[in-house]
């Protein structure tokens, strides 16, 4: 079927404008807390490159845990199958930053997408490249074409302030034997990475390359077309925090969620999209955000079922 994306983000827009309840900017990261809610932006990106958006796609916002699908995809890359033996793919069911079930699992935690699978993945790209907050950014920056994306010094410095969290799951995995580099500096290039900034246009376009099976802007292979598969499986059953049974029942797609309110998505073979909306609901997702995508496969049918 031919589609014309522009009329369907305008309808989404407009039914989002009529959305009463959206939910609370994260407070934890006290950079993060004076966002406003009432913001939103949508973008879609087809396989070629053309992006279409609504409301504020060219906006950059926090990208946060988005990031954690770019640095998954650049270690899997390079470390290939052995990346599974430091961290799971399974859903934890859990909230995003618990540290229960480390203890009892040896300190590998149940998948990339909480903070202790991420942790372990920065670690693992930063112990091979030497710089994993830096290849994630040029990696966004390639992809999207943008070469002005850049780390906010402001929300790294501000998550590092109330990083006790990340610290202690980090602490943690060091003493099983899963965390290869310095604590301290781990931390740093986690953060460094969370706090990248980018916009819904940057993002779907950066993410395409798990709809093109693994194969980048450029037109060279990142991923084999079976990695890009994991990684696509991951988001669909692991990327909206213990949310994820709801948001693939509502979405119908790989998707993965930032605090920052952003949410990435999949559509394989297809096009990839990107949502921002800053207020989240209490297990961390943007209301609006999974709103529009819930709309976007209802009204074009274009998920994954
Ligand atoms: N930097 C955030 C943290 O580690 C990321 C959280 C998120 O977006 O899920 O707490």
């Amino acid at each position: 079927m031919l589609l014309t994306f522009e009329p369907v983000l305008a309808r989404i827009a407009e039914e989002i404008e009529g959305l009463t309840d959206r939910g609370l900017p994260a407070d934890y990261i006290p950079a993060l807390a004076g966002a406003d809610p009432a913001r939103f932006g949508m973008a879609v990106a087809e396989l070629d490159g053309t992006v279409y958006g609504v409301g504020e796609w060219r906006q950059p916002f926090s990208t946060q845990s988005v990031t954690k699908v770019f640095s998954l995809a650049l270690a899997l890359a390079r470390k290939g199958d052995a990346l599974w033996d430091h961290v799971g793919r399974e859903p934890s069911g859990n909230p995003f930053n618990s540290l229960v079930q480390l203890e009892y699992e040896n300190g590998i935690p149940r998948n990339p997408f909480i903070n202790a699978g991420a942790l372990v993945v920065t670690d693992q790209l930063h112990r091979i490249t030497g710089d994993a907050s830096g290849v994630t950014l040029d990696f966004l920056r390639a992809e999207s074409g943008n070469r002005d994306l850049v780390i906010d010094r402001e929300v790294a410095e501000s998550e590092t302030a109330h990083g006790d969290r990340n610290a202690a799951l980090a602490y943690f995995m060091a003493s099983c034997d899963n965390i290869a580099n310095p604590v301290p500096t781990l931390l740093r290039e986690y953060f460094r990475q969370c706090a990248i900034r980018a916009s819904c246009a940057d993002l779907a376009l950066a993410t395409a390359f798990l709809a093109r099976h693994g194969l980048r802007a450029d037109g060279s292979r990142l991923l084999t077309s079976s990695q890009a598969k994991q990684i696509n499986a991951v988001m669909l059953t692991c990327g909206a925090y213990d949310a994820a049974g709801d948001f693939a029942h509502r979405v119908g797609l790989p998707g993965k969620s930032g605090v920052g309110g952003g949410i990435i998505a999949v559509v394989p073979g297809r096009c990839t999209l990107c949502v921002w909306g800053p207020g989240l609901d209490a297990r961390g997702n943007s209301v609006a955000g999974v709103t529009a995508l819930d709309r976007f496969t209802t009204l074009t049918g274009l998920s994954v079922f």
